[in-house]
């Protein structure tokens, strides 16, 4: 149906990206049907609390609705939960929910997510290792964290790094085990890795890296984490956070590109026109990386393609390029990372005192491809920001500037 209006647009995926979709459809002035489709029991809620306060706070956790039931009807949108999308015709224009049902679409945008990815190991299973993505499993994992309990966390990415904060926080023992030789190995670089490392030992985690997992073993009184070492670790519960992987069954079953995620262009179209994808099951050239394609797992990139995605569903030809933006709190210290920093071939380090830091990222010919930072929030947030234009310009600042503590990032924006 390329050119002509959609009548009916159904969103796959009641997340992120897909519940901003729906609701800037309508902010777009978008009067016709629109569906959104998840297979989770909740109205769309925000994930990143789900490793922060959801585990830390006193009262089980309840979701932090990104749109309410209410506001789900007052704009008109028809929300399936609980129903899982099966198939996609593109001939015919129209989806498959479990139990045979059929949706017609104009339009259609795969908002599929990533799911956790599950260990395989010998003696680890889904009932013993548990993983941590929705609502139901944080309110699984809270009850587990408590004082004298002892948690084994795989893992020493985001996911388990912020666990292990939480698990300190409510007084249980902690041990990571991470096979690389350090933590964050394939986001952040290594002299903000050890910041953080250091301030989970400070905190009381048992950091184990460089550390394999031979076998789990499991009985009614607990579990036994056999490692590479020989050593037997003795816990009541394990978490693994060894990564997501990105939900591209249905479009491989529909005949879609996937590369590293469903492939889509700079307008987030699929090689069906009338077929988008946004946020983590995506993977999209990056203009500003000369066309480097990348799939990010971040939550500002899922909200922000969800609103491009509406303008292109709506016949737009919105380019995205926007800077790349992570966090993550772990204790009361932030981490931000703008941009790719393995576009980065040189790093100069801005010293901000406290354990805080931030590194500018350069590139061969003196550009700004990312800045990362870490440190109490109110030390680095205004930076980063600053940094994140400075990329977006595709800036070449002075290199003694940005180590200069006292030259302020605004004035370098100003040049
Ligand atoms: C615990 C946790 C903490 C995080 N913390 C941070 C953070 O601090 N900072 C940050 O930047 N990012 C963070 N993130 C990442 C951020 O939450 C994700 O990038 C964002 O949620 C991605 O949104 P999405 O809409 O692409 O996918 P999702 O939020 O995963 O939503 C996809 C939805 O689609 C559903 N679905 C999939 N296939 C089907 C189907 N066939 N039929 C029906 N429904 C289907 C899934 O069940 C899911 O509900 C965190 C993520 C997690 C899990």
């Amino acid at each position: 149906m390329r050119g002509s209006r959609p009548e009916s647009i159904v969103v796959i995926g009641a997340g992120e990206a897909g519940a901003r979709a729906a609701m800037a459809l309508r902010e777009q002035g978008f009067a016709g049907r629109v569906t959104i489709i998840g297979d989770e029991p909740h109205a769309p809620y925000e994930r990143p609390p789900l490793s922060k306060a959801a585990l830390t706070d006193e009262v089980e956790p309840q979701a932090a609705f990104i749109l309410t039931p209410e506001r789900l009807a007052e704009h008109a949108i028809t929300h399936r939960s609980d129903t899982r999308v099966l198939a996609i015709d593109r001939d015919a224009h129209r989806i498959e929910l479990a139990g045979g049902e059929r949706i017609a679409y104009d339009r259609l945008l795969l908002a599929t997510g990533a799911s956790a990815r599950r260990l395989s190991i010998d003696g680890a299973g889904p009932d013993n290792v548990q993983t941590l993505r929705t609502l139901d499993e944080a309110r699984a994992l809270r009850t587990r964290l408590r004082p004298g309990s002892h948690l084994a966390i795989l893992g020493g990415g985001f996911i388990g790094l912020e666990l292990a904060a939480a698990a300190r926080a409510r007084g249980a023992e902690v041990t990571l085990i991470e096979l690389a030789p350090r933590l964050l190995a394939r986001a952040v670089p290594a002299d903000l890795a050890a910041i953080i490392a250091r301030r989970h030992e400070a905190e009381g985690v048992r950091l184990l890296t460089g550390t394999g997992i031979a076998s789990i073993e499991t009985d009614s009184t607990g579990h036994v984490v056999s490692l590479s070492t020989g050593e037997r670790v003795v816990c009541d519960a394990i978490l693994a956070g060894i990564g997501a992987i990105p939900e591209t069954g249905l479009a491989e079953r529909a005949g879609l590109a996937i590369d590293n995620g469903i492939a889509v262009d700079e307008r987030l179209a699929t090689n069906d026109p009338d077929i988008f994808a946004a946020g983590d099951c995506c993977s999209f050239p990056h203009a500003l990386y000369g066309g480097r394609r990348v799939r990010l797992e971040a939550w500002r990139n899922a909200q922000d393609q969800g609103n491009a995605a509406a303008t292109n569903l709506l016949g737009g030809s919105d380019a995205y390029e926007a800077v790349p933006w992570f966090w993550s709190d772990q204790y009361d210290i932030t981490l931000q990372i703008a941009g790719l920093a393995d576009e980065g071939s040189e790093t100069v380090t801005r010293e901000l005192g406290d354990d805080a830091r931030l590194d500018f990222h350069l590139a061969n010919d003196g550009r700004l491809v990312a800045a990362s930072a870490v440190g109490p929030n109110g030390k680095i947030a205004r930076d980063v920001r600053l940094a994140e234009m400075l990329i977006a310009r595709r800036a070449t600042p002075d290199r003694a500037a940005l180590a200069a503590p006292a030259v302020k990032l605004k004035g370098l924006l100003a040049g």
